[in-house]
């Protein structure tokens, strides 16, 4: 293939750059955003087109929406995904469109009806399904079966929401049949479709609909927009679901040649979206990789690709025409520049923990851990890779290399400042550092190894291990401003949502934290006797810790005030999956107790609804509730803060964990703010939607 205005430094990555027709149009190249969702959606037009429009300025050659409901009786409030229930929803989702064109990208729509999934708690619609049945959302709400006249409704509300994506400016639209969330898909499966008329049954009626929805989607916007399909190949539920060597197989047989191209995944959104925690780079390979053999068209599959070695293997060896990204493109928009430039050490690799999905689950824009600036593309005016350079750059310290520090350190020597970086450990990365080696996160050491990368690669950037800082340290130095980036340690005095006072029974057995189980491993556990880890954190911590424990070969309990285990983690798509494999341990699991009790070889919990009491047998106590600022080196300069003046400081600010214990994200974030409003008179107010029209 012949490039005009293309020079990649590789040759082996040309193949990626190639432009391949999806029917009537044609896509720059095999990088493909495919449709995901943001938590920007119809609430926060502005911002989800910057995001898009940074994909496209980034390289990706095909950029999607997240799903699009096309009817008021598809309405997923409180979730915040694209909407195009009439014509008043076309000026937003022009934005993004234009936004996309700007850069050259191809825009791609995923129009979805829900069906079944969604209660339509703002239209107060009732919900629509193959066959009568209970909807997925947890409300008391019941879908009704759909008449052969509502069939027809629902295929005119399809048409016309093709066109208005036509008119919003689209190039590719979706007919979507994935993920346990859509009409069609529901058609699809035997479990939801119990129907017997000319839609239900045999396969061909279950297909009717969707290939009656391909043909006239093709039929109303193919002669300039290509038609793609999004089909989940497997569910992963045995002969219950749709297999990738079943029926899913039979479905694309049937349909091979009719949309533009095929965009296969596993549904439903946990098994999509798995974090790296439960998978590999590539983990859906062998339920797509057949796609390609049943059909000449086009197909698109993902897999978290980060590395463009594993890209090339899979176009060439025929797995996939287009490398599909939700996560990768999220962590590195750019990440197909980089490529192109042969600068693939810069990109910034996912590190699958899903925070970012956490956002779409709880109804708000999302963030990233690797990449700060998602999500203040527009309120904000941040940029993933450009960043001011300083009129007048002065010198910083930054003391501490977790990923508080080293994002600042990393920014402000991008904006040309002079840094010191000083860590009093024997690494760098702080808590990443810690819990990348705990078993199944050994993936998050990439937002450590990005960052020092990038520092390690700047003459202004001088970086300083073993180096436990003093207060008296800093005053002589006479480096103008100091950011404390010193990190936070877990409780070890019970504190935490359930108890909200220290516990003061906790000194009559053995007591271990996480730090001590991170530093040390298994050998802080002195007694003899099951360990119990106390879970008031609910999210990944205590369940990774108890891994790591179990896997030792040390008896482990599991106690918990939540009624399931590592509650928050349903937001990272991870809650089932985590439990599962507690249980597979042999954990066993005490859940809505409390603690309330101990001696040396007995814990005593109790019922958080009852107040029973019950007790167990414990050797030792690990508790995971909640985390103190590492504040001491910010106390004892506040303490001396008449002397600043005098040691020539001007600014001490605090950022990450030892500001306030969060994410990661979080402490990335604080870091990158921290370097982005240097300079500025005062830290810009966000800009916000609500207060403007379109
Ligand atoms: P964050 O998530 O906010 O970046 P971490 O706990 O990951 O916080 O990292 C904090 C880092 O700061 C740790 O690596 C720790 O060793 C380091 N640190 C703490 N106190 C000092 C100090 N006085 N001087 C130098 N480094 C310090
Ligand atoms: Fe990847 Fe985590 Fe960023 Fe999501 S939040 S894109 S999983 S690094």
């Amino acid at each position: 293939m012949h490039h005009d205005n293309k020079s990649p430094k590789d040759s082996r990555y040309d193949v990626l750059f190639e432009p391949v027709p999806i029917g009537p149009v044609t896509a720059p190249n095999r990088f493909y955003q495919v449709p995901h969702c943001t938590g920007m959606g119809y609430r926060y037009p502005r911002t989800e087109a910057r995001l898009r429009g940074m994909k496209a300025e980034g390289g990706w050659g095909v950029v999607s929406t997240q799903e699009t409901e096309i009817h008021a009786t598809s309405d997923l409030t409180p979730a915040n995904e694209g909407r195009l229930w009439d014509e008043r929803d076309i000026p937003a989702l022009k934005l993004m469109t234009e936004a996309v064109h700007e850069h050259g990208s191809l825009a791609a729509i995923q129009l979805v009806h829900n069906g079944m999934h969604t209660a339509n708690r703002f239209s107060r619609e009732v919900p629509m399904a193959p066959s009568a049945a209970i909807v997925d959302q947890n409300d008391p709400v019941q879908a009704r079966e759909m008449s052969l006249a509502d069939i027809k409704l629902f295929k005119q509300w399809h048409i016309d929401a093709a066109l208005r994506a036509k008119r919003a400016g689209f190039d590719i639209i979706y007919v979507y049949a994935g993920h346990d969330m859509t009409l069609l898909q529901h058609f699809l499966l035997q479990r939801h479709n119990h129907r017997s008329d000319q839609y239900g049954g045999s396969l061909t009626n279950r297909l009717r609909l969707f290939q009656e929805v391909i043909a006239d989607t093709r039929d109303a916007v193919g002669d300039s927009c290509a038609v793609a399909v999004r089909l989940a190949v497997d569910e992963l539920m045995g002969d219950e679901g749709l297999e990738h060597d079943g029926e899913a197989r039979d479905i694309i047989e049937a349909l091979a040649e009719e949309p533009d191209l095929w965009d296969v995944n596993l549904s439903n959104w946990s098994n999509d979206s798995q974090s790296s925690r439960f998978s590999e780079e590539g983990y859906q390979e062998q339920y797509t990789a057949f796609v390609k053999t049943v059909t000449t068209k086009p197909v698109v599959g993902v897999g978290r690709y980060t590395s463009p070695d594993s890209m090339v293997r899979v176009v060439n060896k025929g797995i996939l025409d287009f490398i599909g990204a939700a996560r990768p493109s999220i962590a590195d928009p750019f990440l197909p520049k980089k490529i192109e430039e042969g600068r693939t050490d810069d990109i910034r690799e996912c590190i699958g923990c899903n925070i970012c999905i956490t956002g779409d689950n709880t109804n708000v824009p999302m963030r990233c851990t690797q990449n700060p600036s998602v999500g203040e593309e527009w309120r904000r005016g941040w940029h993933p890779e450009h960043i001011e350079s300083l009129k007048k750059p002065e010198q910083y310290l930054v003391i501490g290399g977790g990923p508080a520090g080293l994002e600042a350190a990393r920014a402000l020597s991008q904006r040309g400042a002079d840094v010191v970086l000083a860590e009093a450990g024997s690494q760098w990365g702080g808590r990443v550092s810690l819990e990348s080696s705990l078993p199944g996160l050994g993936a998050w050491s990439r937002v450590r190894d990005w960052r020092l990368h990038q520092l390690q690669q700047r003459p202004n950037a001088q970086l300083y291990l073993h180096s436990e800082l003093s207060a008296e340290d800093v005053l002589s130095y006479e480096i103008p401003n100091v950011v404390l980036a010193t990190g936070s340690s877990w409780r070890r005095d019970g504190v935490g949502r359930a108890n909200r006072r220290p516990l003061s029974f906790l000194n009559n057995g053995n007591v271990v934290t996480p730090d001590d189980l991170m530093r040390d491993g298994v050998s802080c556990i002195q007694n003899n006797g099951p360990v119990v880890v106390f879970d008031d954190d609910r999210f990944y911590l205590a369940s990774v810790l108890v891994e790591l424990i179990a896997n030792a070969g040390i008896e482990v309990v599991y106690v918990s005030p939540s009624p399931i285990v590592a509650a928050w983690s349903e937001h990272t798509l991870e809650q089932d999956r985590i439990q599962k494999r507690l249980i597979e341990l042999g954990v066993k699991l005490v859940l809505s107790h409390n603690i309330s009790n101990m001696d040396d070889d007995s814990l005593t919990v109790k019922c958080v609804y009852a107040g029973s009491e019950t007790k167990i047998p414990m050797g030792t106590l690990a508790l995971v509730t909640a985390r103190l600022p590492n504040d001491s080196l910010w106390q004892e300069l506040s303490a001396v803060e008449s002397q600043w003046q005098a040691a020539g400081i001007k600014t001490i600010e605090r950022i990450g964990d030892c500001f306030a214990p969060g994410l990661i994200a979080t402490a990335v974030q604080s870091g990158f703010a921290l370097a982005q409003n240097v300079g500025l008179e005062s830290v810009p107010i966000v800009r916000r939607e609500d207060y403007s029209s379109l």
